[in-house]
């Protein structure tokens, strides 16, 4: 019999990490859980741990600690908490591949301890690319830490790029759903209230994901993500939107030739391809029917009305600390508007002045890019009053 893969889930008990649980749970004979870990959600965290019987759990929140402490005191699970913990955590032996599935900045400083102890990462945590891409992918170099992405659209790159050794790739084209306000107008968009923006069409996903998706920032935020996984020049990454989310991605070598990965949206498909790989595995997930009348449609994004995605080009552009200025900023913005303190255009405004106001640096450290995180974070946050 093979060996069990052991798996760490951090941010287990969100919309990722609860579909990784699934997958587990489906080949309890290839994977095991060893590390699960929570922000705020003790009650499902305790839940998972007493199914899963983890080696440890991690809670964010330290006035929590208590409680999951006594719900799992007759288990031999270990319990830490607070964010430090999570780093630590992540440096253990205990487990073989970290499923990255913390929303946010917050996911960084645990990714970047599990690559400095050469574990393979199956990375859903596509900001920590976004804030520090350089320092991220050459430090996984330097340790051999596989970086294997779970983000749908990179999975689909990925999963295009097996076979194809050192041939050299024309542009990847990402394919974006266009969100629930696909062909919307500013007019319209000016009124759209957070509980409209939390309906996305074909997925269901963390809040700030479906609110990235609504105004396009995940898309921007996935060129970013793009260029550093695959090694790109910005103007190799390509978005095409797609409404129908069938075609997951695409590669066009320099031959001409595309290569597409395809089939119906379920992101249990791209965490088990990640968990794993090299191998495919069977699965139950429904198939997608070629037999059933539909079309697959293509369109050109609206730059104009979703302009997240033309600042995110621009900081792709740019480069250096923009794009971790952008995420921080639309981080604060996108926090604001789930709290109905700020508008739906608003997030854009706030991105883009944020993006103006911040010293840029060329080549920032690891500190600096923390700290361009915080200076922007600081004053996006300024601007919530506006
Ligand atoms: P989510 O909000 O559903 O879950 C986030 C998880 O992170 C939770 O377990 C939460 O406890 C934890 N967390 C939140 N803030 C934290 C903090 N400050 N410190 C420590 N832990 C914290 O989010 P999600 O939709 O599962 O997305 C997770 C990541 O995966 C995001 O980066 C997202 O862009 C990416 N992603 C998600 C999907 C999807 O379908 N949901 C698809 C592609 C990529
Ligand atoms: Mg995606």
């Amino acid at each position: 019999m093979s060996q069990l893969k052991r798996i760490a889930i951090f941010g287990s008990t969100g919309s990722i990490g609860t579909q990784a649980l699934e997958v587990i749970e489906a080949h309890a004979d290839k994977f095991s859980v060893e590390i699960l870990t929570a922000h705020t959600n003790d009650t499902l965290l305790i839940a998972q741990a007493l199914k899963f019987n983890p080696n440890m759990v991690v809670i964010g929140d330290e006035k929590k600690y208590q409680s999951v402490k006594e719900a799992l005191s007759k288990t031999h699970v270990k319990v830490f908490a607070g964010e430090e913990a999570l780093e630590e955590v992540a440096s253990m032996d205990c487990y073989d591949i970290m499923i990255a599935a913390i929303v946010g900045f917050a996911g960084l400083k645990s990714t970047l301890s599990a690559i400095e102890n050469g574990k393979t990462i199956a990375l859903a945590n596509k900001e920590t690319l976004v804030v520090a891409g350089d320092i991220v992918m050459k430090k996984a170099a330097e340790n051999k830490a596989a970086i294997i992405p779970v983000d749908s659209e990179h999975s689909a790159i990925f999963q295009c790029l097996v076979g194809e050794g050192r041939n050299k790739i024309e542009k990847v084209i990402l394919t974006a759903s266009g969100g629930p306000f696909l062909g919307k107008k500013p007019n319209f968009l000016v009124n759209v209230k957070r509980d409209h923006a939390l309906q996305h069409p074909n997925w269901t996903m963390g809040a700030k994901i479906t609110i990235d998706s609504a105004t396009l920032m995940n898309k921007g935020l996935e060129m970013i993500e793009a260029k550093w996984l695959f090694n790109l020049q910005p103007e190799q990454v390509q978005v095409v939107i797609h409404p129908q989310s069938i075609i997951h991605s695409m590669v066009q070598f320099e031959d001409g030739s595309i290569k597409a990965q395809m089939g119906l949206p379920d992101m249990k498909l791209p965490i088990q391809y990640a968990l794993a790989y090299p191998q495919r595995i069977s699965s139950k997930f429904p198939r997608y029917d070629f037999k059933k009348p539909g079309t697959l449609g293509f369109e050109e994004p609206d730059y104009k009305t979703f302009r997240n995605l033309a600042l995110a080009i621009d900081a792709l552009q740019k480069g250096g600390n923009m794009p971790c200025i952008l995420n921080a900023a639309n981080e604060i913005a996108v926090f604001a508007f789930l709290r109905n303190r700020i508008g739906f255009l608003d997030i854009t405004e706030m991105v883009e002045r944020t993006m103006n106001k911040i010293p840029f640096i060329a080549k920032p450290t690891l500190e600096q890019y923390f700290e361009s995180d915080g200076e922007a974070r600081n004053f996006a946050a300024t601007l919530i009053q506006m």
